[in-house]
C-alpha cells in the first residue's frame, strides 16, 4: 500500500530482519506521565506497536519518569487506558525509567571512574554562559578537572542529600567545543528534593532525559528506538553513552516527523493550560486533541488507527489537515453507525385527520446498507415533533422542506401537508396543523411528486434529551499564530466550538443507547452518549462530527 511505501522506518526494520542484523524487533512507546496522550502520541503508538505486530516482535510501554515534580499517577493510569483503548497490548509489565535508577547510578560511577564525568558547581545560569552558542564554542567548567576520588565523594554526598537543588550537578566530560551543543558536557544528574510517584523518597538526585533514555533502551533490548525529529541532534549523545558504558545491547535511534494537525494544538503544556484555566471541561473534553477527548466525543479507535496509517510516517515536518481525521471518522460511522432520529429544536405538529386514539408501530431499518443491523420500531401518532428549521413561511430558494399548503414526506412514514400555523404574540410558529395522506406509507402519492423528506419523532413516546454540538476548538488553522506577536493561543479559541441544546426529542429506541453505540441522527450528524454527564433518565448526546465538512473552503 502507499502508506507502507512511505513508511521508511518499516523499510529499515524489514531490511534489518532480512539481513539478519536483527532477530526480533523490539520497540517501545516512552511517554512522560506529565499529561494525557494526544493525537500526536497516537501516531507514535501506531508506529511502534504496529511495527512489533507486523514483524512478530514486542513493543514495551515505558514511562519516561525522570521529572518527579511534573508527573502523577493519574497520568500513568490515563495513558495505559488510552493505549489499550487504541487496541494495543504492550508486552510484559509496564516499565518505568525509574526501574533503572540503581543501574543508572552505577553507570554514573562507572563514567566517573573512567574520567568521563565530573561534579560541577556552576549554577544553571553560569553553566548556560559556559556552554556557548551555535556560533561560539563553550568554555570548560572550572570544576572539570576534579579528581576521580573527589567526584565519587561528591556524587555520593549529592545522593545522600547534603546539597540544595542547583548547588551541584553531575556532568559528562565530552567536548565543550563540539559543534553539537548536546555534546558540551551534558548534565547526567540534577538534585531534586522531591518525592517520586514510583520510588518515593529513595532519591533526591534524578537522571536527565539524555542519560536515561538510551540506557533504558539498552537494558530492555530495544532494537529500533523511534523518536521525533527534534531528537536527531541528541543522537550523537545517545550513541556516546552506548559506546562509553558497558551496556548489554546497542539499540539504534531513528527519527520521524511529528504529527502537526491544523486547527488544534498538540503540546501537552498548552493542553494542560486549557484544562487548568477551565477553557475546557477537563483533559477529556470532546474538543480536546487528546485520545480521551476523541473517545468521549465518539471517535472510534479504528478511525484513529486508520488516520495514522493514512498520514504515513515521513522525515519532513508537515501539517496535516484536520479534514483528514474528520474524514476517517465520518467514513467509519457512515459505514457502521445505525440511523436514528432526534429532533434538536422541536416544533409540535398535530395531524388533524389522524384519529386521536390511533397509534401505529412503524418499522425502519437501522442502516441503509447493513441489513444485518436489523430494524427498529417507531410509533406514529396524531402528535409528532419536527425541527423548527424544517418549516418556513418565507422559504429561501431551493428549500425542500415544509411550506404552507405544500407536502413533505416524514422519513419512514407518511406524506403530510401543512394547513395552518399557530403563532404566539410575537408571530413565532409554536404549533403546526397538518393533514396526512393515509395512502402514502411506503409508496409515492398518486399523480404528484413530493421532493422533501424530513425527520420527526412521536410527541408522547419520544424522550427528552440534551444534545451538545461540538466543533473545532480553534477557529484558525494555526492556533499558535496570534495577531499580536506575543499574543496567546487562547485568543484563537472558537467561541462556537460548543453549543448546548436542551429539550431535544429523541426517538424511543435511543433510550437503550450505551457507550457501545454510535448513531447517525438523520440529517444532523453522528452522535455518541456523553460518558461523564449522560444518565439513564437524562440522556446527553455529543455530536461526534457533522455529516459533511463545513470547513472546506
Ligand atoms: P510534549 O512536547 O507535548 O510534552 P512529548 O514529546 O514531550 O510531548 P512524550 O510523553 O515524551 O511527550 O512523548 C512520548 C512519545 O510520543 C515520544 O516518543 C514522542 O516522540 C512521541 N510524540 C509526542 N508528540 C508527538 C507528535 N506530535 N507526533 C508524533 N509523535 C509524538
Ligand atoms: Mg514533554
Ligand atoms: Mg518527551
Amino acid at each position: 500500500t502507499t502508506a507502507s511505501a512511505n513508511n521508511f522506518i518499516r523499510q529499515i526494520v524489514r531490511e534489518d530482519i532480512e539481513a539478519g542484523r536483527c532477530q526480533k524487533v523490539i520497540t517501545r512507546f516512552p511517554p512522560e506521565p506529565n499529561g494525557y496522550l494526544h493525537i500526536g502520541h497516537a501516531k507514535a503508538i501506531c508506529l511502534n506497536f504496529g511495527l512489533a505486530k507486523e514483524f512478530g516482535g514486542d513493543c514495551h510501554l515505558r514511562f519516561d519518569d525522570t521529572n518527579p515534580t511534573k508527573e502523577e499517577q493519574e497520568f500513568i493510569d490515563a495513558i495505559k487506558h488510552d493505549v489499550e483503548w487504541l487496541g494495543f497490548k504492550w508486552s510484559g509489565d509496564v516499565r518505568h525509567a525509574s526501574d533503572y535508577f540503581d543501574q543508572l547510578y552505577a553507570w554514573a560511577i562507572y563514567l566517573i571512574k573512567h574520567g568521563k564525568a565530573y561534579v560541577c558547581d556552576l549554577s544553571a545560569d553560569e553553566a548556560r554562559a559556559y556552554r556557548g552558542s551555535l556560533h561560539e564554542a563553550g568554555k570548560n567548567s572550572p570544576y572539570r578537572e576534579r579528581s576521580i576520588e573527589e567526584n565519587l565523594d561528591l556524587l555520593e554526598r549529592m545522593k545522600a542529600g547534603e546539597f540544595k537543588e542547583g548547588e551541584k550537578a553531575l556532568r559528562a566530560k565530552i567536548d565543550m567545543a563540539s559543534p553539537n551543543i548536546n555534546m558540551r558536557d551534558p548534565i547526567l544528574y540534577r538534585i531534586r528534593h522531591a518525592e517520586h510517584h514510583q520510588t518515593g523518597n529513595k532519591w533526591c538526585i534524578y537522571p536527565s532525559y539524555d542519560f536515561t533514555h538510551g540506557q533504558s533502551d539498552a537494558i530492555e533490548g530495544i532494537t529500533h528506538s523511534i523518536c521525533t525529529l527534534e531528537f536527531a541532534d541528541h543522537q550523537p549523545l545517545y550513541n556516546w553513552f552506548l559506546e562509553n558504558l558497558p551496556v548489554p545491547t546497542k539499540p539504534r535511534q531513528y527519527e520521524f516527523a511529528r504529527l502537526n494537525l491544523n486547527y488544534t494544538i498538540t503540546s501537552k503544556r498548552k493542553l494542560k493550560q486549557l484544562v487548568e484555566e477551565k477553557h475546557v471541561d477537563g483533559w477529556d473534553d470532546p474538543r480536546m486533541s487528546t485520545i480521551s477527548g476523541y473517545r468521549r466525543r465518539g471517535f472510534t479507535a479504528a478511525a484513529i488507527r486508520d488516520f495514522c496509517e493514512r498520514i504515513g510516517v515521513g522525515r519532513a515536518d508537515a501539517v496535516v489537515d484536520m479534514g483528514v481525521l474528520e474524514f476517517c471518522i465520518r467514513e467509519d460511522l457512515d459505514a457502521n453507525a445505525p440511523r436514528a432520529m432526534c429532533v434538536l429544536k422541536p416544533l409540535k405538529v398535530v395531524i388533524t385527520n389522524y384519529p386521536e386514539d390511533k397509534q401505529e408501530i412503524l418499522e425502519l431499518s437501522r442502516h441503509p446498507k447493513k441489513e444485518e443491523l436489523g430494524k427498529r420500531q417507531l410509533p406514529f401518532a396524531r402528535e409528532i415533533y419536527i425541527d423548527q428549521g424544517d418549516y418556513d413561511e418565507n422559504p429561501p430558494k431551493g428549500y425542500k422542506r415544509l411550506v404552507p399548503n405544500e407536502e413533505v414526506r416524514l422519513r419512514g412514514s407518511y406524506v403530510i401537508r401543512a394547513e395552518k400555523a399557530i403563532k404566539d404574540a410575537n408571530g413565532n410558529v409554536v404549533e403546526l396543523h397538518c393533514t396526512y395522506d393515509p395512502d402514502t406509507l411506503g409508496k409515492n402519492p398518486e399523480g404528484r411528486k413530493v421532493k422533501g423528506v424530513i425527520h420527526w419523532v412521536p410527541a408522547n413516546q419520544s424522550i427528552e434529551c440534551e444534545v451538545r454540538l461540538y466543533d473545532r476548538l480553534f477557529k484558525t488553522p494555526n492556533p499558535n499564530k496570534t495577531e499580536q506577536e506575543n499574543g496567546s493561543f487562547l485568543e484563537n479559541i472558537n467561541p462556537d466550538s460548543l453549543v448546548v441544546l436542551k429539550g431535544c426529542r429523541a426517538e424511543p429506541s435511543l433510550a437503550n443507547a450505551t457507550l457501545e453505540d454510535r448513531f447517525q441522527f438523520e440529517r444532523e450528524g453522528y452522535f455518541y452518549l456523553d460518558s461523564k454527564d449522560s444518565k439513564p433518565d437524562s440522556l446527553v448526546f455529543n455530536r461526534t462530527i457533522t455529516l459533511r465538512d463545513s470547513w472546506e473552503q
